[in-house]
């Protein structure tokens, strides 16, 4: 064995790591060798100090902590068995609190819809007012009882009705009372009053109202025809008109004041 030969198996020698006859051969060489011998010496003697417990550093508590927060909590095997199941248990009721929410919206947009999309009462109301005011016109039957006399018109109804409508003569304000007949609204027999404007024909549409007696207004217009509602003296009145709104609305006025 040549001095090249024993320092690449120096380490092995030193750690007990060769077979026996290759470590009898290195511990021969060295034996015979000085300066193979020295540098065994040299390699045994680092490593002693290597073991040595002076060479070993304690790292202070405060920086052993500082790393082990340093550390991401899931990349530790031991903590993601802890890790996993507190994170399932936060995530619940937030998975709550974002479906029940959801859950409870899509049920009140199923109670709501379609009560949204079907027409109101009074929309249905007031579609049903018009079209009897367009067939009044159409139909040349605008009146039963054609008369600018209230005294006339209003007893006329007694008998048709089981109520009495409130008839109003208001022809000093420009609007007329030239009539009236029986109609059929909302399921029901009413009392239809015929008024003029000008060339213009109201026609006021009255039933008792199941509603209580405090004045509900509202203007709408329907397929071009101006439609007031409102309640006077327990009665409910629909004004029907082609009359552009401010005067529709002035002639409610006057049955509003009457009532
Ligand atoms: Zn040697």
């Amino acid at each position: 064995m040549n001095c090249d030969d024993a320092r690449r198996l120096m380490h092995g020698h030193l750690d007990g790591e060769l077979d026996l006859a290759t470590d009898l051969e290195v511990q021969r060489h060295l034996e015979e060798c000085p300066r193979c011998t020295s540098e065994y010496t040299a390699m045994r003697a680092v490593r002693t100090r290597l073991k040595d417990e002076a060479f070993r550093f304690e790292a202070p508590a405060a920086l052993k902590e500082k790393i082990r927060r340093a550390i991401p909590v899931a990349a530790s095997p031991a903590s993601r068995a802890v890790a996993y199941p507190s994170r399932r248990g936060s995530s619940m009721p937030r998975a709550i609190r974002i479906v029940v929410p959801m859950a409870i919206g899509a049920m009140l947009a199923l109670i709501i819809a379609p009560r949204a999309l079907r027409p109101s009462l009074d929309q249905r109301l007031a579609g049903e007012v018009v079209a009897s005011h367009v067939r009044s016109l159409m139909a040349a039957h605008l009146m039963d009882v054609a008369s600018t006399d209230q005294h006339t018109v209003k007893p006329w109804f007694n008998g048709k009705l089981d109520f009495s409508p409130p008839v109003t003569d208001f022809a000093k304000d420009g609007f007329p009372l030239v009539g009236g007949r029986l109609d059929y609204i909302d399921g029901r027999p009413v009392a239809a009053l015929v008024y003029q404007h000008g060339k213009h024909v109201i026609n006021v549409f009255m039933w008792p109202s199941a509603g209580d007696a405090t004045n509900a207004e509202r203007i709408e217009t329907e397929h071009g025809y101006n439609v007031e509602q409102l309640i006077v003296a327990g009665m409910n009145c629909w004004v029907v008109s082609d009359l552009n709104q401010l005067e529709l609305d002035k002639f409610a006025e006057l049955i509003r004041a009457k009532g």
